[in-house]
């Protein structure tokens, strides 16, 4: 019983915040693991709160917020996965679930994701 009421204490916390991540990961119960890969972990948990070298190094480098150059856009994980129209067919191939959460939260597709990274060439500045 008190188990269950500190979790829903915590998971009403979770609602009240503004924490990014909340966006896609609405509850407090934790997401399957599903893959022992570290570098795949740490990949999928930068996606997931939009936090990248691709998205966030120019606050370390003290240099202009990078845009996309085709659509004008900020730069941003959500982004590329749901909106940007130059990797449209991409998408399509993958077949990603609609939403970002849907892509990227608890029934995330890892093959798909890290094929889908590899295709539009981002991976490795991830
Ligand atoms: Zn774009």
């Amino acid at each position: 019983m008190v188990k269950v009421a500190i979790t829903q204490k915590w998971q009403n916390q979770w609602q009240m915040s503004g924490a990014k991540l909340r966006l896609i990961k609405y509850d407090v119960k934790p997401w399957p693991d599903k893959t022992k890969n570290r570098k795949h972990q740490v990949l999928i948990n930068r996606l997931r709160l939009g936090h990248t070298n691709l998205t966030h190094s120019y606050l370390l480098n003290h240099t202009e917020e990078p845009m996309f150059d085709l659509c004008g856009t900020k730069l941003s994980v959500q982004h590329l996965f749901t909106d940007c129209p130059k990797y449209v067919v991409q998408r399509n191939n993958f077949d990603f679930p609609p939403g970002f959460h849907s892509i990227i939260g608890r029934n995330f597709n890892i093959p798909n994701i890290l094929n889908f990274l590899k295709c539009i060439d981002i991976i490795t500045k991830l």
